[in-house]
């Protein structure tokens, strides 16, 4: 399968990463909107939130834990956002489920990503 996501979880594109367990995987946004802007991507190849189901979908708590656990350690207690695009009507341009934190500045009521 031609998945970026999935070639960046095994190290065969580089990417500057942020936190790694058992089930996920986060490494910087290569353009970031915002002073933090990191991408938290499930190590199982999950196309998007359309995608999860009973047997995938415990991913994403654990992506949750360490998407809290992050966001502590880069002081963002102020507050931050986090999202999901999922379709083309959302944007979504990378076909592996992944959840931007995004934060380190007022970001208003809605931002681009
Ligand atoms: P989407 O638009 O699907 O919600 O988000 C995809 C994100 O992946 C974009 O914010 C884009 O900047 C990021 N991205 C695309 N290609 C790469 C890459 O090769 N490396 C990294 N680190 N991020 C990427
Ligand atoms: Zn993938």
């Amino acid at each position: 399968m031609d998945c970026l996501f999935c070639k960046i979880i095994k190290g065969e594109i580089p990417s500057k990463k942020v936190y790694e367990d058992e089930y996920c995987y986060a490494f910087e946004d290569i353009a970031p909107v915002a002073p933090v802007h990191i991408l938290f991507v499930p190590k199982e190849h999950i196309a998007s939130v359309s995608e999860l189901n009973d047997s995938n979908s415990a991913a994403v708590s654990k992506i949750y834990e360490a998407i809290a656990k992050v966001a502590a350690e880069k002081e963002l207690g102020n507050g931050y956002r986090v999202i999901s695009n999922c379709g083309p009507d959302a944007g979504q341009t990378v076909f592996h489920l992944h959840f931007h934190l995004i934060g380190g500045k007022p970001l208003g009521l809605m931002c681009d990503k």
